[in-house]
């Protein structure tokens, strides 16, 4: 039978982090009770990582591995993940601990009646240019596309995965799902979520 949620995150060189994400993702998952996959796309990773998730997937049946002969980038990766996955709702997120993924359970919570639920960063833990360069990228989208999304560049998103059918990625567009789910009729919603500085 297909699992509630698919959870999707792109690696590239997270050969530290992988561990302690298959450890956070199972402290954040099981607490919500529903059933789950975890794809972990690597998108041509040149260090361990790729090693390391196929010894994860060997000892736990929850995840599974999609593995890209290159680094094609994020969009890619995570357009591959999609594919690979079988769940009704698709969570999306990045692999390098800055989304927790205990707010997993908060997107469940928000998404019935909508299409997608996407977070929107809280004391965001990056460096003052990328923030600034964000707050500017948002606030010149939200002029040109008329809306209100504070924070498109957040990973962590969850969508129902039919909507998929109707949404062609391109490079760097996963950073615009919202708006794409919006030109596509699709309902959105947004909910506060942690963000952390990136350790490895
Ligand atoms: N990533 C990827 N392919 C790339 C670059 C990044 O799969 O070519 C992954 C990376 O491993 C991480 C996520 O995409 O899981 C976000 O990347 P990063 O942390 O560099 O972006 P930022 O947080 O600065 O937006
Ligand atoms: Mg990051």
């Amino acid at each position: 039978m297909n699992p509630e949620i698919s959870i999707v995150a792109p690696v590239f060189n997270e050969e530290e982090n992988i561990q302690l994400l298959v450890s956070a993702i199972y402290r954040g998952v099981k607490d919500i009770g529903c059933s789950y996959e975890c794809i972990l796309v690597d998108d041509g990773s040149t260090d361990g990582s790729r090693l390391k998730i196929e010894t994860v997937c060997a000892e736990n049946e929850h995840f599974r591995m999609v593995s890209l002969a290159k680094n094609y980038g994020q969009t890619a990766a995570l357009d591959a993940g999609f594919k690979a996955a079988s769940g009704k709702y698709i969570v999306m997120m990045d692999a390098d601990l800055q989304n927790n993924p205990r707010d997993i359970k908060l997107l469940l919570e928000n998404i019935d009646g909508f299409d997608m639920v996407y977070g929107c960063r809280l004391n965001r833990k990056d460096s003052f240019v990328k923030r600034v360069s964000s707050k500017i990228g948002n606030y010149v989208r939200n002029k040109l596309t008329n809306e209100n999304i504070r924070d498109t560049g957040c990973s962590l998103k969850i969508f129902r995965r039919e909507c998929l059918n109707k949404i062609k990625l391109y490079n760097g567009m996963h950073r615009f799902l919202p708006t794409l789910f919006k030109i596509e009729g699709f309902s959105i919603k947004e909910v506060e979520v942690q963000h952390q500085r990136r350790l490895y």
